[in-house]
């Protein structure tokens, strides 16, 4: 069985779940593609109504959503309620902008008259990753439902509980059978999923390994495919950066979700006469930093995900140590059998560090001092990743003027990341292609469908 629900905070398996099986998809796929057919007939305000009453039950049944990821795989219950805030306005957004985003559009052409329908394609397949166990399905549900593309869900397998209570809440909320299967299916059957021709696309979220065997396998069968993968982001502080303002951001950049968020803040870049200012508040704020009980609203920093997650980060480390960098501050690890990790800071990472160029998926900041700004403009671009990226500036032109010159799909002034349903997410380079959210989102598995009457 690898589907389970293992408790980060105890290490205590709390419930296993049985594969799906081939039969299980076939009947997936089946449902799915009637439902495609009977939508491809059906107006957009009648999904758009049903949206609106599953952005209802998200916000009715926040506390057993949030507590359904916590156990899952470890989050604050502080910030998984915030994560259910965020799912319901993502949901409500596409209700609401639902049939505005579907409008045909008008083509101008000398050559006769020209429009484009927007119109659903077919199944997806989406595979999706445990750091926002709602949030992630959410982001491809809602603009789908709108599209009338079914969803089959393949979540991450820690997971499980997550998954089948949001899949089981859009149907009590009065979608069709179909709008949303989750399918505890192993690798083999997302593939034999996504060759099936009943499949238009398979969107993931999850690394770089998960992403090219997936888009390996939608290559082979001509699906479209988007991926979001991780994130290497740079925090740049410039010379006229307001510190009161880095003060207060720079170290929930960090920690928020223990770490592990795809758009983490994971390197600090800092010119060379403030650099052990910045050393100083990032070690103030680690060392005051919580780690504990996931469920006590007074913890700060959550046990990872996992056992082997938090084996990783700490082989990482090491590694990091061994290529010579510097353990500028960290703790002693705490005994017992939850997946915690001790906020760290790292800091002389050279370009042949095994580290350099990996993301680091938890509670660990690398430190770069640079001599100008050029040099933190190539610093922040000497990555293989391009997701997001965060500029400290009190003169907006001139951090939107260093934004335009860094190689990311991203970039957050003055703040951390952040998401929001109006804003289009995701990266270029090995941190994937295409986009979710907003009206991008949308667009990602729609067929626009031209049609054209030359002019005699
Ligand atoms: P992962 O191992 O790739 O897992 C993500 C999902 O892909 C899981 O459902 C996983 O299933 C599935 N998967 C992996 N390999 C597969 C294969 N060959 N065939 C079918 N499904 C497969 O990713 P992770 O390490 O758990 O997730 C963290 C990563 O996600 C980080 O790199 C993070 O930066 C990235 N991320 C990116 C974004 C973004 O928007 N760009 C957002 C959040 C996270 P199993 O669980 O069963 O292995």
């Amino acid at each position: 069985m690898t589907y389970k629900t293992t408790y980060p905070y105890t290490g205590e398996v709390l419930q296993e779940y049985a594969n799906a099986t081939a039969e299980d998809l076939e009947k997936a796929l089946t449902t799915g593609h009637a439902l495609y057919k009977t939508w491809r007939g059906t107006p957009v305000s009648e999904r758009a109504a049903i949206l609106q009453k599953i952005a209802d039950a998200i916000v009715a049944h926040k506390e057993e959503l949030a507590k359904a990821m916590t156990y899952d795989m470890g989050k604050l219950l502080t910030e998984a309620e915030g994560e259910v805030d965020l799912c319901a306005n993502i949901v409500s957004y596409y209700a609401q902008k639902g049939e505005e985003f579907m409008a045909d559009t008008p083509l101008e052409s000398p050559a006769g008259n020209a429009h484009y329908v927007k119109q659903s394609t077919g199944v997806i397949v989406a595979v999706e990753p445990w750091n926002f166990p709602l949030y992630q399905v959410v982001r491809v549900f809602a603009p789908n439902f709108i599209v009338g593309n079914p969803i089959i869900l393949k979540h991450a397998s820690i997971c499980p509980k997550s998954a089948q209570l949001f899949a089981d809440l859009v149907i009590e909320a009065g979608a069709p059978e179909g709008a949303l299967t989750n399918l505890f299916i192993d690798y083999d059957l997302v593939a034999k999923a996504i060759h099936d021709p009943r499949v238009a696309g398979v969107c993931l979220t999850g690394s770089e390994r998960g992403g090219a065997a997936v888009a390996k396998e939608a290559g082979e069968a001509l699906k479209k495919s988007t991926l979001e993968l991780g994130g290497n982001d740079a925090f740049i502080i410039l010379d006229d950066a307001d510190w009161d303002e880095v003060k207060a951001v720079a170290p929930g950049a960090r920690l928020y979700n223990a770490g592990q968020v795809c758009t983490s803040s994971k390197r600090f870049i800092v010119l060379a006469d403030k650099y052990d200012e910045f050393i100083d508040i990032l070690k103030d704020a680690f060392s005051k930093a919580k780690v504990g009980d996931p469920m006590d609203p007074t913890t700060d920093v959550a046990p990872l995900s996992s056992k082997s997650a938090q084996e990783k980060l700490q082989k990482q480390v090491d590694t990091a140590v061994a290529g010579g960098a510097t353990l500028v501050y960290s703790q002693d690890p705490i005994d017992g059998d939850g997946f915690f990790f001790q906020p760290t800071i790292l800091t002389d990472i050279t370009k042949d560090n095994p580290i350099y160029n990996q993301e680091m998926f938890g509670p660990v900041a690398s430190v770069y001092k640079v001599d100008s700004e050029e040099e933190a403009i190539a610093l922040a671009n000497d990555s293989s990743y391009g997701l997001g990226n965060t500029i400290f500036s009190s003169d907006i032109d001139h951090a939107q003027r260093v934004a335009e010159q860094i190689e990311t799909g991203m970039s957050f002034i003055n703040s951390g990341w952040a998401s929001l349903p109006e804003l289009p997410f995701g990266g270029v380079k090995n941190s994937g292609y295409g986009r979710e959210l907003s009206e991008l989102g949308l667009n990602a598995f729609v067929n626009e469908h031209l049609i054209f009457e030359p002019t005699k």
